[in-house]
């Protein structure tokens, strides 16, 4: 079993579609065992993409993820960094594969409604970020 930290971002948000979301999610046998939809804070926002901080499209994205409510998720199951990173599809839609989240729903690389940790070091960072142990129930 392992745990990674999913975010829905605004784009999927302003378009009502976390259900539709959640129900891939589940699909892929994945659980989702802490669920909350909050607003970020610019800073807050920074200091979870502070590895991309030097990249062009830093500002944009971090604008992006800032212009309306986000639900953060940690999904538990079999390989769930790994699985979740093949349902979320490819970082630019267009090139994501046929029936994974992005491909279904993205609308461009900078809104592409869905973030999923990277590495079992990630997952464990970005998980801490956001809840706390009383906060999962698995
Ligand atoms: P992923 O979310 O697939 O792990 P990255 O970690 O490389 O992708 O990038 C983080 C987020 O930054 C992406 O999900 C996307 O929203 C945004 N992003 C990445 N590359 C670009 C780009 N070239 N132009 C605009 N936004 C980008
Ligand atoms: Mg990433």
């Amino acid at each position: 079993m392992e745990r990674t930290l999913s975010i829905i971002k605004p784009d999927a948000t302003a378009r009502n579609i976390t259900g539709l979301i959640n129900s891939m999610i589940e699909a892929a046998g994945l659980r989702i065992i802490a669920q909350r939809r909050i607003f970020l804070t610019q800073q807050q926002a920074e200091e979870f993409y502070a590895e991309h901080k030097d990249k062009s499209f830093f500002s944009g994205m971090i604008q992006q993820m800032i212009s309306g409510p986000v639900v953060v998720q940690v999904l538990e199951g079999e390989d769930a960094i790994a699985t979740y990173r093949k349902i979320m599809g490819s970082t630019n839609p267009a090139v994501a594969e046929e029936g994974t989240i992005r491909k279904t729903y993205a609308l461009s690389i900078g809104q592409n409604s869905v973030h999923g940790s990277d590495s079992p070091e990630a997952a464990r960072r970005e998980i801490s970020f956001f809840f706390n142990h009383t906060e999962i129930v698995g």
